[in-house]
């Protein structure tokens, strides 16, 4: 466990979900805790929020404690569909823990379609919420058509975040 003092950490998450129809175990399509109408979904244990779950080993990575799947494992009934956002809540509750706050996040979320844009600030907002800060930038690409991300067939996300000692009470 780190501890403030040695602040400011920096923490880098990734994460890629399969993307598929219904028919095929595809989930629907949950992106930073915002729904998507789209014809594909994420394969996943839990809801598939690919960006979520950047964020929240990008949190961990910054703590330097276990990942995301040693945390929440994928084959726990309990996490089965489970909200992203709880995961999120965890990383935060250790960040707190350990008497720091978040700086700011990165993220960039890689995907095909649908286009990310028209949504952006609604993800980038509950990006913010869920990390108590403002500071928090999201950015969508495209593959440029290559591999399986290209031909829509999954979904990318990366994220970086700065966690500092939280000095205000
Ligand atoms: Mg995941």
């Amino acid at each position: 466990m780190s501890t403030p003092q040695d602040s400011p950490r920096i923490g880098h998450g990734y994460d890629v979900h399969r993307l598929e129809l219904p028919a095929d175990g595809g989930l629907p399509l949950v992106i930073g805790g915002v729904r998507f109408e789209h014809v594909h979904g994420p394969v996943a244990h839990s809801d598939g929020d690919v960006l979520l779950h950047a964020v929240t080993d990008a949190l961990l990575g910054a703590l330097g404690e276990p990942d995301i799947g040693q945390l929440f494992s994928d084959t726990d009934p309990k996490h089965q569909g489970q909200d992203s956002a709880e995961f999120v809540g965890e990383a935060m509750r250790r960040v707190r823990a350990a008497g720091y706050r978040v700086g700011n996040l990165d993220a960039t979320v890689v995907l095909e379609r649908p286009k990310l844009g028209p949504r952006k600030e609604e993800i980038r907002a509950r990006l913010a919420e869920l990390l108590g800060t403002d500071a928090v930038n999201v950015k969508g690409k495209t593959h440029e058509g290559l591999d399986a991300v290209g031909r829509g067939k999954a979904i990318e996300a990366h994220a970086v975040v700065l966690i500092v000692a939280d000095t205000r009470n």
